[in-house]
């Protein structure tokens, strides 16, 4: 399997009885009895990992798990991961006492081909977000051959996904998420079947604005909820009550959608909604756009709007869908997320692509996942793709220049 353009793929690397570095995002969420909440970037992972187990690699994982604040913290011990990991791989996972150091090492230098050890949690160590040269070196000197499948930190310079690259001399390459999760974003920015929409919802319009604004030029219409959706409507003109809204980003509301109408992009905002005196409401009532009442704010979009959205996803040829309809965690708010999921799911002739946390989550528990074309791990990391920003986890991956002169053909891998 090749990779894509200079980079290389983990299967055209020379593994064998190598001792390979790889940097998975397994930054899962935990319970409060600290198990695994929710296994699907430790699932995700899998595919890479067994493929260098059964090329005999040696295969050295690492990766942070939430905020630890760069020292050691058993909070944020990777040790649930560790032990959900060797269920799914019905083999021994190493887990060393620390991400740097001597017990590390040692794990790492008697791994024997086939096995795994995991690295405790990087973000235990400064080093790691601050891109630390010596924390860098460290890392790098645990293998001879660098791979990273961990797209969701993919658009940060650490030292894990950025900094010790260059210190791995044997060999660099992206894992086979890593690949998909660019190959199916990086689609969306390519030529496409129309329709292509854009459904995009959420919580704030700052978060998502860069990601507006680089497909109003790609797609046929934008289809707008969530509570961004209230800072559009009030940068309309409307009274929209207690919603939220972002009272600072009403004149970029505006102009977005100024451009949207020159450029002939029609752009739908929710023509009803479910409105309620609080976020904590245990229902909620319809009403129209026009007359969403004072003491009361927008926490869903209304059925109407829902069935207009669903008739447009319906016809749709191509999707990207990033943010909920509503406040979803929240049985009488989640009606309008679960009709464009479903609406979505129903369209079998649409390539469709879905990021963004909690817009994944949504489709997950409404068990829709698999009539999905691709659901991204990777939520920052796929919005800045979808700006048109070039990830530097991505960009580090590529094989050093060619000589000046020497015209190259990297795609023939
Ligand atoms: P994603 O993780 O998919 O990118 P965001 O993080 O931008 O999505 O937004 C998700 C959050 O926005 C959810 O917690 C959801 O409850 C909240 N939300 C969506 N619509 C509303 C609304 N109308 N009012 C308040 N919160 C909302
Ligand atoms: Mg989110």
């Amino acid at each position: 399997m090749a990779g894509w353009g200079k980079i290389r793929s983990v299967a055209d690397l020379p593994v064998e009885g190598q001792r390979v570095f790889v940097r998975v995002d397994f930054n899962v969420p935990l319970t409060p009895a600290r198990g695994v909440a929710d296994d699907g970037r430790i699932k995700a992972a899998l595919p890479t990992i067994k493929h260098l187990i059964e090329r005999g690699a040696r295969v050295v994982l690492a990766s942070h798990l939430g905020r630890p604040k760069g020292k050691p913290d058993p909070a944020f011990s990777m040790e649930p991961v560790a032990a959900r990991l060797a269920d799914l791989l019905k083999q021994d996972v190493l887990l060393t006492d620390e991400p740097v150091g001597d017990g590390a090492r040692k794990v790492v230098s008697d791994l024997r081909a086939g096995q795994v050890a995991l690295l405790e949690n990087l973000r235990w160590s400064e080093g790691e977000e601050a891109n630390d040269e010596q924390f860098a070196r460290g890392l790098a000197s645990y293998a001879q051959i660098y791979v990273n499948d961990a797209f969701g930190t993919a658009h940060r310079a650490h030292a894990s996904t950025v900094g010790m690259i260059k210190y791995v001399t044997g060999g660099r390459g992206a894992g086979f998420l890593m690949i998909k999760e660019v190959e199916f974003l990086s689609r969306l920015l390519g030529e496409v079947e129309r329709p292509f929409l854009a459904v995009v919802g959420g919580a704030k319009v700052s978060d998502k604005m860069a990601v507006l604004e680089n497909l109003l030029g790609r797609v046929s219409a934008m289809l707008i909820g969530g509570a961004m959706a209230n800072t559009f409507l009030k940068a309309q003109g409307k009274a929209v009550g207690k919603s939220r809204v972002e009272e600072d980003k009403l004149a970029l509301a505006r102009s977005f959608l100024r451009k949207a109408e020159e450029r002939g992009v029609n752009v739908l905002l929710p023509r009803d909604v479910v409105v309620a005196p609080a976020l904590d409401a245990t229902s909620g009532h319809v009403v129209s756009v026009d007359a969403i009442p004072e003491g009361e704010m927008a926490l869903d979009i209304g059925p109407d709007t829902a069935r207009g959205f669903g008739d447009e996803i319906a016809r749709a040829r191509t999707l990207f869908w990033n943010g909920p309809m509503g406040l979803f965690e929240s049985r009488p708010f989640a009606a309008g997320t679960q009709a464009v999921a479903q609406a979505l799911a129903a369209n079998t002739r649409c390539l469709s692509v879905v990021g963004g946390g909690d817009s994944a989550a949504a489709v997950e528990q409404l068990g829709l996942s698999d009539k999905i074309t691709h659901i991204s791990t990777g939520g920052g990391a796929s919005l800045e793709l979808i700006e048109g920003k070039e990830l530097p986890g991505v960009k580090a991956l590529e094989d050093d220049a060619p000589a000046p002169g020497s015209e190259q053909d990297g795609g023939a891998a």
